[in-house]
C-alpha cells in the first residue's frame, strides 16, 4: 500500500468513527440539516482533493523528498540524529500551522477565504474539511515553502499530515468527552470543546484557540481561552453575518471570499 492509500484509509476510519460517536454522544444541539451540511463539506473536500492532486501531486511530501535529494533545508544541512529531527519536525510544523491560522484571522484578504471554514452553522467531523479551494492552495504553497526551509524527513511530513487530518476531524467533531478526559487531554492536545470556542460567533472567542494538534502554542502565546462565555451546548457557532442555511450553500461558499464578509473578526487576537 502506498502512502496516499494509508492516509485515505486512516481518514475514512476516523471519519466513520466520529460520525458514529456524534450520533451517540453529541455535545451540541444542531441548528442546520446535517445531511445537507455534510454533503456541502464533502463536495468542497472533493474539489480540494482534485485541485491539490492536479496542481501539486504529492505536494508537501514530494517537497520533502525533493529537498532531501538536493540537501536543501536546515535538517539536511545539520544532520542531527534522525529521531530528534523527526520529533522537532513534527513540533515545528505544528507551530507553523498554528501561526498560519493566526495570520489568516488577522489579515482581511486571507480572512475572506478562511471565513468559509467559520461559516458552518454546526460543527461536526465534516467541518474539519470545509475550506475554500483557494485557501487549500495557499496552505499547500506555504507548507512547501516551510518544508524546503526545514528539510524534514519525508516520513515526518507524511506522519504529520496524517495526524493533522485525524486531529482536525477529532477537534471539529460534535462529541462529548468526559470532563476529566477533556481537562487532561487539553494540557497537550486540542479537544473538541477547545476548538468549538474558536468557532463561536463572539469575536474574542473566534480569535482564540488557534491550535490544530498541540494546545501548547495557544497557552504559551496567550491565545488560549478555557471556557466560552456560554456553556458548551449553548455556544452559537458560525459568524454573525451568515446565520441562515441559504446563505451558506455550496455555490455561496465558493463565491463568499468575493462578496461582503464580516471584517469585525479580523481584529488581531
Ligand atoms: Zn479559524
Ligand atoms: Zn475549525
Amino acid at each position: 500500500m502506498d502512502a496516499n492509500t494509508i492516509r485515505f484509509l486512516i481518514f475514512i476510519a476516523v471519519f466513520a468513527l466520529m460520525l458514529i460517536l456524534e450520533a451517540f454522544i453529541p455535545r451540541h444541539p444542531i441548528v442546520d440539516s446535517k445531511l445537507r451540511r455534510v454533503g456541502i463539506n464533502l463536495t468542497l473536500t472533493g474539489v480540494n482533493i482534485l485541485l491539490v492532486k492536479l496542481v501539486f501531486g504529492a505536494a508537501a511530501i514530494g517537497a520533502a523528498r525533493f529537498a532531501e535529494d538536493r540537501g536543501w533545508g536546515l535538517f539536511n544541512y545539520l544532520e542531527w540524529p534522525d529521531g530528534l529531527e523527526f520529533f522537532l519536525a513534527m513540533v515545528f510544523l505544528d507551530l507553523m500551522i498554528y501561526l498560519q491560522h493566526v495570520v489568516v484571522h488577522m489579515i482581511p484578504l486571507f480572512w475572506r477565504f478562511h471565513v468559509v471554514h467559520h461559516s458552518d452553522l454546526d460543527l461536526d467531523v465534516s467541518s474539519g474539511l470545509r475550506f475554500h479551494p483557494i485557501e487549500i492552495l495557499g496552505s499547500m504553497v506555504y507548507k512547501i515553502g516551510i518544508v524546503f526551509a526545514l528539510g524534514p524527513d519525508p516520513l515526518a511530513v507524511l506522519v504529520f499530515e496524517a495526524i493533522l487530518n485525524g486531529m482536525a476531524q477529532f477537534s471539529h467533531s460534535n462529541i462529548t468527552l468526559p470532563e476529566k478526559l477533556d481537562y487532561v487531554m487539553r494540557w497537550v492536545l486540542v479537544t473538541p470543546d477547545m476548538h468549538r470556542i474558536h468557532h463561536s460567533v463572539v469575536v474574542q472567542e473566534t480569535n482564540s484557540n488557534f491550535g490544530f494538534n498541540l494546545s501548547v502554542w495557544d497557552r504559551m502565546l496567550g491565545t488560549y481561552i478555557r471556557d466560552a462565555m456560554k456553556r458548551q451546548p449553548e455556544i452559537i457557532i458560525g459568524v454573525d453575518t451568515f446565520r441562515r442555511s441559504e446563505e451558506v450553500s455550496f455555490q455561496k461558499l465558493l463565491a463568499m471570499p468575493f462578496r461582503k464578509v464580516p471584517q469585525a473578526y479580523t481584529n488581531a487576537p
